[in-house]
């Protein structure tokens, strides 16, 4: 159930979000009035969270409950992706199912999140639950020519989408560069170009799969996003959240897939919360250099980790302010 104020304080002041699409700091109106969609990106549940995990999810909440102050009702939907190669990956090493590694994943991220005093998101889709809404996207896709299959795999047409690189402002060579090495040669050579993504991959021997039109398989990690912002909360929603890290290729091929599937615009708002950085890196369960919130002396304390947090970025500003003078 979405959650809504007690009282409705009448502000005379506006609430100005920082936009990446438009690249503005800009007011803030709902589509709806008095209410508010959120969709927030979720985690790839093959680990625990660490302090980015931290550091993003309090920044949300944040707004969420000022915009509940505020007097808004607020919809705020969070996924959990539990597909993925990084969780098949774990659970061979671990000598069991993917759906365990999720279902261990999932409730520790509850455990730290309600540690964090974060208030839990009103829905919590999971990929493997949204696999109707998710196949149906992919058929509209393939049926308009926004997107094709071959042998069991269904890729989206980036040249044929117009706007592509809108949101990350890359242009069409920096895509290149970015694509470059990331993806296995064969699949490489089955795409009608590099720049485009899988929606849906056919089944390898020994892996999880799902029935599709397309045959057994599972889908590609942007596809789900796209299914669920649209069963959850609409064509159009008013804010879209994730990290700055996300902003390409996931979001911008979010907004690819919905906006060629429905005409509409996906998120009048995309927020991008920064990194936390370990050495100049971004602290990622990918790289290997995170510290668990779990493991965090005064994780029990949200009040503590909070102000370590606020002291954090006061500290960063102060220095910034320091050398641009
Ligand atoms: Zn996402």
């Amino acid at each position: 159930m979405a959650l809504a104020s007690k009282q409705a304080p009448a502000l005379p002041v506006s609430l100005r979000l920082t936009n990446t699409l438009t690249r503005r700091t800009e007011p803030f109106t709902p589509i709806k009035d008095g209410h508010v969609s959120i969709y927030c990106c979720g985690v790839t549940v093959y680990d625990l969270c660490h302090l980015g995990h931290a550091r993003s999810y309090i920044a949300w909440d944040v707004l969420r409950r000022y915009l509940i102050w505020r007097g808004y009702t607020v919809t705020f939907v969070q996924n959990f992706t539990d597909i993925d190669d990084k969780i098949l990956k774990r659970a061979a090493e671990k000598k069991c199912s993917m759906e365990q590694i999720s279902e261990q994943n999932i409730k520790a991220f509850h455990q730290d999140m309600d540690a964090l005093g974060i208030l839990r998101p009103d829905r919590m889709p999971r990929a493997t639950q949204c696999l109707d809404g998710i196949r149906t996207l992919i058929g509209e896709l393939e049926a308009s020519g926004a997107a094709y299959s071959i042998d069991g795999d269904v890729y989206f047409a980036v040249m044929k989408h117009h706007g592509y690189g809108k949101l990350s402002g890359r242009d069409l060579k920096e895509q290149q560069q970015n694509a470059d090495g990331r993806v296995a040669e064969a699949e490489e050579a089955r795409k009608q170009h590099s720049f485009d993504f899988a929606l849906w991959k056919g089944a390898k021997t020994g892996e999880p799969s799902f029935p599709s039109p397309w045959g057994a398989g599972r889908p590609g990690w942007h596809i789900e996003c796209s299914a669920m912002v649209r069963e959850e909360l609409g064509e159009t929603i008013d804010i879209h959240l994730g990290g700055a890290d996300l902003i390409f290729p996931h979001h911008e091929n979010e907004i690819a897939q919905s906006e060629s599937a429905t005409g509409k615009q996906l998120a009048r708002y995309w927020l991008h919360n920064g990194m936390v950085n370990v050495g100049g890196q971004k602290m990622s369960k990918s790289l290997g250099n995170f510290t668990t919130i779990s493991s965090m002396p005064w994780a029990s304390s949200s009040s503590r980790m909070r102000s370590a947090l606020a002291k954090s970025r006061a500290a960063l500003a102060s220095w910034r302010a320091a050398m641009a003078s």
